[in-house]
Parts: C-alpha cells; sequence; structure tokens
C-alpha cells in the first residue's frame, strides 16, 4: 500500500489529523486496532466534552461519532479498522490486520497511538495481587462497554480524572466507594471532577495518604491505608484497615510508544517534537495523548488538526523549517511542548503543565533575558494544561518560561 499520510491511531487526535491533512490535499491512510474509530472516547459516556471545539456538551461517543461522520464524508481519507501497526520505521510500516499483514510507504506519518495507564506493578504496590484490582480505564471499560461490575465497596488509589469519573460511576451503579486516597498534597485531577465527582456524591478524598498494603488471597479483602510524610515514606502510627472488594488505580498515564522503544522520549515520556510537531525521526510526527497526556479532549482535536497539516504540507514537499530556537523552562514547570521552535515571524503557542499549584502569577516568556510574551493565572493547578501566546519576530537562540 501506498500512501500520502498514514495516521496510526482512530481516536481524536488521529481522526482530527487524519481530517485535516485530507483537507490540505493529500492521500490519508488511518489505521485504527479496534473495530470503530473513536479511541478512549467510545467508553467515556458521562459527558463534559467538546464545550471548546463545538460549543456544545456532548458525551465521548457523541464526540467520536461527530468526528467519525466528518471522516467518512472526506474523500481523500481511506479507513482501516481492526488493523493494528506492529512496526514503524522511516516511511514505512507493518501493519496486522484481518485479511493478513500489509506494507505499507507513507511519505509523513502522524503517531495518534494514545497513552496507557500505569498498573499496581508500574507503582510497586504492596501487598497481595488477588483479583478485584483494575486500572481505573480497565474499570470505565468493564462498566461502561462490557455491562460487568467490578465490585461493591471500593477503593480508588490516585485522584487522577479517570479515578475522579470512576468514582462516581461506580457510586451510580450502586457500589459504595469508600475513599480516594492520593499520596500529594494536590490532586493531579481537574478541579470540576473533584467538585462533581466526590463532593456531590460524598466520596472522602484523603491527601498525603496511600494504600500501605493490599489483602485478600482470590479476591480483594481488604487493605491497609495510612498518611505518608513530605518524602512519601508511610506514617505507621496512622495504618488503617478498610475492608473492600476492589481497588482502581488512577495513578499516571503515559503516551504509549511501544512502536519506537529506542527512540529518545521528552519529559512527558513521549517524542521530542519541534514546531510542527515533528519527532527527531524525520517524516513521524505525533499529537494527542502519545505526545503528551492532556486534560480536554477539545484540545486533542485542535492538536490533532495543526499537525495533520504540517503532515500533509511535508508530505507535499511543501513545509520549510529554519534555524532553531530551544524552548526551556524553569524548575516550575513539569515540561514545555514544543522543544524547539524555528526562528522567523508570527505568533506560536506553547503548552507547559506546572510542578505545584500556583496562585495569582505571571507566567513569562524570556529570550536572552528580554520578556517576549507573558499570561497571568489567578490559580494554575498541575492537573491543567496551560498554553501562553507569544510573537517569535526577533527571537533567536532560545526562549525561558518563568513563573514570577
Ligand atoms: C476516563 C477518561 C475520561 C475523560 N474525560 C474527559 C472529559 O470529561 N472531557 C474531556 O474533554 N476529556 C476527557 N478525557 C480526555 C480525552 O478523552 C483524551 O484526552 C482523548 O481521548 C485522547 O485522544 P487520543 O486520540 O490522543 O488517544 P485515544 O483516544 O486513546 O486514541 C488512541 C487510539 O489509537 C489506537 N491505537 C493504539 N495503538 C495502535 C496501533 N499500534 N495500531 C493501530 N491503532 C492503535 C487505539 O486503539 C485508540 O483508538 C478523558 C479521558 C479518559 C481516559
Amino acid at each position: 500500500m501506498v500512501t500520502d499520510v498514514l495516521v496510526i491511531g482512530g481516536g481524536p487526535a488521529g481522526m482530527s489529523s487524519a481530517l485535516s491533512a485530507g483537507e490540505n490535499g493529500s492521500k490519508v491512510l488511518l489505521v485504527e486496532r479496534d473495530e470503530t474509530l473513536g479511541g478512549i472516547l467510545n467508553q467515556c459516556i458521562h459527558n463534559g466534552f467538546g464545550l471548546h471545539y463545538f460549543g456544545e456538551e456532548l458525551t465521548g461517543p457523541e464526540f467520536a461519532h461527530r468526528f467519525r461522520k466528518m471522516v467518512e464524508r472526506e474523500k481523500n481519507i481511506t479507513v482501516l479498522t481492526s488493523a493494528l501497526v506492529t512496526k514503524l520505521g522511516e516511511n514505512t510500516a507493518t501493519i496486522l490486520c484481518k485479511n493478513g499483514v500489509k506494507e505499507v510507504k507513507f511519505k509523513a506519518c502522524v503517531l495518534s497511538v494514545g497513552c496507557k495507564e500505569k498498573t499496581a506493578g508500574n507503582i510497586s504496590l504492596n501487598g497481595t495481587r488477588p483479583m478485584g484490582i483494575l486500572t481505573a480505564g480497565t474499570a470505565q471499560k468493564m462498566v461502561n462497554i462490557d455491562g460487568k461490575m467490578v465490585g461493591k465497596d471500593v477503593v480508588i488509589l490516585g485522584s487522577g480524572d479517570i479515578g475522579l469519573i470512576m468514582a462516581r460511576r461506580l457510586t451510580l451503579e450502586g457500589a459504595k466507594v469508600h475513599m480516594v486516597l492520593e499520596i500529594n498534597s494536590t490532586s493531579s485531577g481537574l478541579k470540576r471532577n473533584i467538585l462533581q465527582c466526590l463532593n456531590d456524591f460524598n466520596i472522602p478524598l484523603l491527601y498525603n495518604s496511600t494504600i500501605f498494603e493490599v489483602v485478600g488471597e482470590n479476591r480483594v479483602e481488604g487493605v491497609f491505608y495510612g498518611q505518608v510524610d513530605e518524602k512519601f515514606n508511610k506514617i505507621e502510627s496512622t495504618r488503617k484497615f478498610l475492608k473492600c472488594d476492589a481497588v482502581i488505580l488512577s495513578v499516571g498515564l503515559t503516551p504509549d510508544l511501544q512502536l519506537l522503544p529506542n527512540i529518545e522520549k521528552s519529559k512527558t515520556s513521549g517524542l521530542v517534537v519541534n514546531e510542527h510537531y515533528e519527532s527527531e525521526m524525520p517524516s513521524i510526527f505525533t499529537c494527542g495523548n502519545a505526545l503528551h497526556v492532556h486534560d480536554l479532549v477539545d484540545n486533542v482535536a485542535l492538536e490533532g488538526k495543526e499537525v495533520g497539516r504540517y503532515a500533509s504540507l511535508y508530505a507535499q514537499g511543501k513545509l520549510e523549517s529554519g534555524k532553531t530556537i530551544k524552548v526551556l523552562h524553569s524548575a516550575d514547570f513539569a515540561y514545555a511542548l514544543p522543544q524547539t521552535l524555528f526562528e522567523g515571524e508570527g505568533e506560536v503557542e506553547l503548552k507547559f503543565r506546572l510542578k505545584n499549584k500556583i496562585v495569582r502569577k505571571w507566567i513569562k516568556v524570556k529570550s536572552e533575558g528580554v520578556e517576549v510574551g507573558k499570561r497571568f493565572v489567578l490559580a494554575g493547578v498541575p492537573g491543567e494544561m496551560m498554553t501562553v501566546k507569544f510573537s517569535k519576530n526577533g527571537v533567536k537562540n532560545s526562549v525561558t518560561l518563568e513563573v514570577e
């Protein structure tokens, strides 16, 4: 098979970049391992999607459906579902699909394969490994897609958004969600999810707390939990036992880069990218949760649109770059993206996440000590993906993000 742009992964990032590449005149092959396009949205049956992109509040499947319809109408896109990309090289990929193995040649590729959840093994969860320990995404799929309950008495470890959403979902399905334990002193979840998914249902969120040990032979029988000090050491005097039959883990997501195991990763665990979201591997572009874990799907779709256009221009030999400007940041930031810009004119946007909560501060962009851009933040938390725009006219060598 031969195509201009190969898009791997048919979630919102992939569908949006395929659409944009197609609209910009490139032939696109969109490959998705599931039977239908939509990605993680298909299992997110709650509302809260699409406010920025479509101007209305949609459920995950509704948001995905709108994109699927647009993809179907775009004549430049060929969709291949139930097809897994197993190998990715420079300008070639191997696809395992229903009727065998296919090799595809492409001019540009968009890697939009989403992210994966951290498991009990990833966080070295103490105790036994009985049935009933699940990641929040797996629990969500079981409840929302397969129609199966995960337990009656639930403890959630980690206050990431999926865990918060599952606290509400399991409560609505009749389970008793006893508590959410968060090892940090702040939540990585969105404020609105803490309000709507925990506070509205009187589910306690215990900060500086964690599971000390899971107990159970075949099935989870309970957990020992308690508080931790500032170095995350267990404070044994706070140890308590809670009877439960399920432990749901919401302890972090990380970009899924199984297809490129040997390439250098950035602070987000995604690929290092330039202003065009092109990685250090020529012709490989990336976006969505495969690049950095997003808070809102609307941002994923917007990023996909931009990256699809760049990939299309690259495939047509029209993408211009230039001398590189490094993007640096102070210790207040977890990361900033893209890692490099190109010298030239016009406005650019940097995306970033904070390490800690800030209140009434300026985010400033400086180049060689001179301020080139800024934005005021009334209250910023690590759970929120933020952006700052500035004009790069005259900017050379590097820009640095700072909090003042
Ligand atoms: C539980 C949960 C709740 C959320 N709630 C909200 C919310 O209320 N509001 C909001 O705005 N956002 C929400 N989000 C965030 C939003 O859904 C995600 O940010 C968005 O779906 C990420 O899109 P993506 O396309 O990058 O990844 P995904 O949606 O994960 O799509 C990636 C796709 O790639 C496919 N794939 C992976 N590897 C391969 C391969 N090798 N070959 C072929 N295909 C492959 C996968 O099957 C998948 O379909 C939520 C996310 C989760 C997980």
